[in-house]
């Protein structure tokens, strides 16, 4: 297919049959790190390089909008800790999730972009860490969510630990695939969730509808045309 002017090749996995939603991830996330490196590749040929590296982690700390099947996939993570791991980090996703329902509520879906940007300044002025942060990196790197993967600066670190956006500079990609996966698996475009309420939000959601594997990957290459 074809993103941005790029050509890109992609084979999705899924099951034949039916299936949540959760099966799109693998081929998502590796079609994320293709989308990625095409745009570090044409970053460099402009002079430019992503300068994210391990022990600097001030995007930890802002909004992480997800999909809700990755809210499904983290909660199976936490769910899968130790007892006394596991406790710790549900008071640890409670903990900010109520904080932040007073300090920065999220704007409605026709808010438009200034709200937008006025939320995520206020969610990371609180300084709150995701709750997967480990002594300065994520401790869930391989399943960490699109949103995670997508999210690379080619401005000085430092820039980060204001969030001026004046000086941050993100990695422009042709297309946002975490949109694209938030529209998919719904319940509808802007059905996206915030990392800290994936554990409150699986709570109180019957696990989603199934469809037949094929059947998800054409919706989710459907919304790729619109999430540039
Ligand atoms: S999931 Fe990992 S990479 Fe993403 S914000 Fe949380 S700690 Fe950082």
């Amino acid at each position: 297919m074809v993103i941005g002017g790029e050509t890109l090749t992609v084979s999705f996995t899924v099951p034949a049959g039916a299936c949540d939603s959760r099966a799109l991830l693998p081929d998502v996330r590796r079609l994320t790190d293709q989308v990625t490196a095409k745009a570090e590749s044409r970053a460099a040929e402009a002079g430019r390089t992503v300068s994210c590296r391990r022990g600097c982690h001030a995007c930890c700390r802002q909004v992480v909008p997800i999909s809700t099947a990755e809210a499904r996939r983290l909660a199976e993570l936490v769910d899968a800790q130790s007892p006394e791991r596991a406790d710790d980090l549900r008071r640890r996703f409670e903990t900010v999730r109520r904080h932040m329902q007073q300090a920065a509520p999220r704007p409605g879906a026709k808010a438009g972009v200034a709200a937008s940007v006025a939320y995520a300044l206020a969610w990371f002025r609180q300084g709150l860490d995701c709750p997967f942060l480990e002594e300065g990196a994520c401790s869930i790197y391989a399943d960490r969510p699109i949103t995670s993967r997508e999210y690379l600066v080619t401005s000085p670190p430092e820039g980060c630990e204001t969030l001026d956006p004046e000086v941050v500079q993100p990695l422009t990609r042709a297309v946002s695939v975490a949109n694209a996966l938030a529209w998919t698996t719904g319940p509808g475009k802007d059905s996206w969730i915030p990392l800290t309420d994936a554990l409150a939000y699986v709570a109180a959601t019957p696990a989603s509808a199934e469809r037949g594997g094929p059947e998800w990957a054409l919706a989710f290459f459907e919304n790729l045309k619109d999430a540039g």
